[in-house]
C-alpha cells in the first residue's frame, strides 16, 4: 500500500483495516510510518501527578475515581499541600513536570487554581504544569459565569501551562450518553481547545476505547483529532486509553463485563498512528493503562511516547492497576524494544537522550 494512499482512505477502508489485516501486518504498517515520520526515538516525561481532589459532580458511569462531595472518602487538597508535593517530587525525583488531576467539583472557585498555580511556579519555575481537561474548564466557565476564554487566559496567567487531555472518551455522540452522559459534547471540547490553542495553551488528547464502542467509533474519532489537528496543531501527545471496568458502575450495571483484548489495545494503538499519520507525532502506549508488557509491544506498532513517570498516579489505580516506575525501567522498555529512550518536555523537546 502507498503511503499516499493511506492518508486518503475512506472511513470504511480505516475500519476494515483496523479489523481485517492480520495484526502483524498492521503492527509492521504502524511501525513504518512511525520510523519515517517520527524516527526512532521514544520520548517521556519525568513527571508526578497530583490528585488534587476527587469530587465530582459528573458521576460518569466510567469511572471509579470521583465521589461525591458528601462522600466521606471525598477531599480537597489545599494548593500549599500540593505545591509542597511538587517541590519534593522536584527535589527527590527531578520531575519537571506536574500532571494535576480532579473532576468537576462545585465547591472550587478560580483563586484556588490560581492560588495553587501560583504556588508552584513560585516553589518550582522550571516545573511545567498540565493540568485541567476542557470538560473542567467548560463546567467551570458556566459555574463561575466567565467566559471559556476569559477562564483560560486567567488560568494562564497564573501558571498553567497545558491542558491535559482528558475527558474527551469517545467522539460519537450516542456512545457518550452511555458512558459519560453528564460531561460536555465532543464537539464542545474541541471548540475549547481550539480557544485555549488560541490563548497560547495547548492540550494533549485522549481516546477512551475497550467499553461499549464499535470500531467504526474508534475510526469516527480518530479522524476528528486528525481533523483538529490539521487545522489548529494543537495537541502535543495522543493518547489512547483503555477502559479499565473494575469499581465502575458499567461494570456493576453489566454493560461492560470485563477488559478488552491485548489484540485490540495493540490494534487502536497501531490505527491510530495509520489515521493520524504526521498530524500527530506522539502516540502514546501509556503503560499505566495498557502494562508495561503490552506498551513495550505497542512501541513495535506505532507509539513513540511512554507518556511519563507519573508518579503517584492514582485514577488507573482506583480500577486495580498497581504498576509503578522510574526513568531507568522506562528506558530500560524501550532499548528492548529496539528504540532510543529519550526524556521530553511537556512540549514534546528532548531533554536528554538516555
Ligand atoms: S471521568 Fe472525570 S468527569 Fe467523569 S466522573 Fe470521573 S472525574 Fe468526573
Amino acid at each position: 500500500m502507498q503511503e499516499a494512499k493511506i492518508e486518503d482512505l475512506t472511513s470504511e477502508d480505516y475500519v476494515r483495516l483496523f479489523l481485517e489485516t492480520d495484526l502483524q501486518d498492521l503492527l509492521s504498517l504502524a511501525d513504518r510510518i512511525r520510523r519515517e515520520t517520527c524516527g526512532r526515538t521514544v520520548t517521556f516525561v519525568n513527571n508526578i501527578v497530583v490528585n488534587y481532589s476527587n469530587i465530582c459532580v459528573a458521576r460518569c458511569p466510567i469511572c471509579a475515581f470521583s465521589r461525591r462531595p458528601e462522600d466521606p472518602e471525598a477531599y480537597t487538597l489545599p494548593p500549599e499541600n500540593v505545591a509542597e508535593t511538587v517541590e519534593k517530587a522536584y527535589y527527590r525525583y527531578g520531575v519537571c513536570e506536574v500532571h494535576l488531576n480532579g473532576g468537576l467539583n462545585p465547591e472550587l472557585d478560580i483563586e484556588y487554581f490560581e492560588r495553587m498555580f501560583k504556588l508552584i511556579k513560585t516553589r518550582t519555575p522550571n516545573v511545567r504544569i498540565k493540568g485541567l481537561t476542557c470538560c473542567e474548564i467548560g463546567y467551570y466557565s458556566r459555574l463561575w459565569r466567565m467566559s471559556t476564554r476569559e477562564v483560560i487566559e486567567r488560568l494562564r496567567d497564573a501558571g498553567l501551562d497545558v491542558l491535559s487531555g482528558g475527558c474527551l472518551e469517545i467522539y460519537n455522540s450516542e456512545v457518550r450518553k452511555i458512558i459519560t452522559p453528564n460531561k460536555i459534547s465532543a464537539e464542545e471540547w474541541f471548540k475549547i481547545a481550539e480557544i485555549a490553542a488560541k490563548c497560547g495553551v495547548l492540550t494533549n488528547a485522549t481516546i477512551l476505547f475497550g467499553h461499549v464502542e464499535r470500531p467504526v467509533h474508534v475510526i469516527e474519532h480518530l479522524l476528528k483529532i486528525r481533523e483538529f489537528q490539521e487545522k489548529t496543531r494543537a495537541i502535543l501527545v495522543f493518547i489512547p486509553l483503555k477502559y479499565n471496568p473494575m469499581n465502575t458502575e458499567l461494570y456493576r450495571r453489566g454493560i461492560v463485563s470485563g477488559e478488552c483484548s491485548s489484540e485490540y489495545v495493540l490494534r487502536v494503538i497501531a490505527i491510530s498512528r495509520i489515521v493520524l499519520y504526521d498530524t500527530v507525532l506522539r502516540i502514546a502506549a501509556y503503560w499505566v493503562s495498557i502494562g508495561k508488557r503490552l506498551a513495550q509491544i505497542a512501541l513495535t506498532g506505532g507509539a513513540n511516547d511512554l507518556v511519563g513517570t507519573m508518579i503517584n498516579e492514582r485514577v488507573f489505580r482506583e480500577t486495580g492497576r498497581t504498576e509503578i516506575t522510574t526513568v531507568e525501567e522506562l528506558s530500560k522498555m524501550v532499548r528492548e524494544a529496539g528504540y532510543q529512550p529519550a526524556l521530553r518536555d511537556t512540549y514534546g523537546n528532548i531533554m536528554r537522550i538516555l
